[in-house]
């Protein structure tokens, strides 16, 4: 609150309007007194009678008048303080909010690829089966590695898996989950996805992630393949049975040269 050179509970516009509310006030009083000794026909008592008309208003009103602009004036302040913190608390709330939702993300995604980690992976697999959903499961896995950490470094190899991990987001729908199981093995979870569409998208995801161009520190070509093995899914299958059988078509794919997809014709328990 402005001072005006004053205490901040006396201001100068405060000892106005008291000044005001007292004229008025002895005013009126020796208004009302003139009127009531006139009509009383009492002038002997007139000037005893108007000098307690003036001085009772100007011994009540300026102290009146003072605390009530005081309350009103704490009130106000106490109303600007109840405001102030209630925004504090708005910002407060947004704030939790936002690190709740980050705690949450980190709880459920792969820091490196930013894709879904294994729990929330093996979450998604137990929420379809409860659904009754179907669909395909992808396992996808880097190919001899070990080879691109031992001749190029471990950054390149880590380079080389979130460059993956692109290429499996961009590879599938928005619907479906792309996770990331295990060091250089990801996932892929096809809801509602025919075996057609489950080739189709292996492939597409094989594909784009032997485009990948990326070079190494000392400028040579990185090449980078996958193998994936796929697996049907349907309301009785379980997670590990479902895991199992896309791993042996992984398993396969190896075997036969790396760099391509096996998709599985179907599972003893998928629908
Ligand atoms: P295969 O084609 O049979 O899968 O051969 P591979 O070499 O990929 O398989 P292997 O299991 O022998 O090696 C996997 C390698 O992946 C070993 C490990 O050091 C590497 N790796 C796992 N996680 C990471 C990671 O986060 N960053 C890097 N740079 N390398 C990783
Ligand atoms: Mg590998
Ligand atoms: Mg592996």
């Amino acid at each position: 609150m402005q001072s005006d050179g004053f205490s901040p509970m006396i201001s100068r516009a405060m000892i106005r309007r008291i000044v005001i509310l007292t004229i008025v006030t002895v005013v009126l009083s020796l208004l009302i007194t003139s009127f009531i000794m006139w009509i009383t026909d009492q002038s002997a008592g007139l000037p005893l009678a108007l000098s307690i008309a003036a001085f009772c208003p100007l011994a009540v009103t300026p102290f009146a008048t003072f605390v009530f602009f005081r309350q009103t004036m704490e009130l106000e302040a106490a109303h600007k303080a109840l405001g102030e913190a209630h925004q504090s608390l708005f910002e407060l709330h947004a704030k939790l909010k936002d690190a709740h939702r980050d705690l949450e993300h980190r709880a459920n995604h792969d820091s490196m690829t930013g894709l879904a980690n294994r729990d929330r992976f093996l979450a998604r697999l137990s929420e379809l089966k409860r659904k009754s959903d179907s669909g395909y499961l992808l396992v996808i896995d880097a190919d001899r590695f070990k080879q691109i950490n031992d001749h190029h470094g471990h950054d390149a190899g880590d380079r080389a898996l979130l460059a993956v991990g692109q290429a499996i987001s961009s590879s599938i729908r928005a619907s479906d989950l792309g996770a990331r199981i295990g060091g250089e093995e990801f996932a892929v979870v096809l809801q509602g996805a025919s075996r057609s569409d489950a080739v189709l998208t292996a492939e597409r995801l094989r594909a784009s992630v032997e485009r990948i161009s990326l070079t190494t520190a000392d400028g040579k070509p990185l090449k980078i393949t996958v193998s994936i093995g796929g697996a049907p899914f349907g309301p009785h299958s379980r997670s590990k049975e479902v895991l199992r059988a896309a791993d042996s078509q992984l398993y396969a794919a190896k075997h036969n040269g790396r760099n391509q997809a096996l998709i599985a014709e179907q599972t003893e328990r998928a629908a």
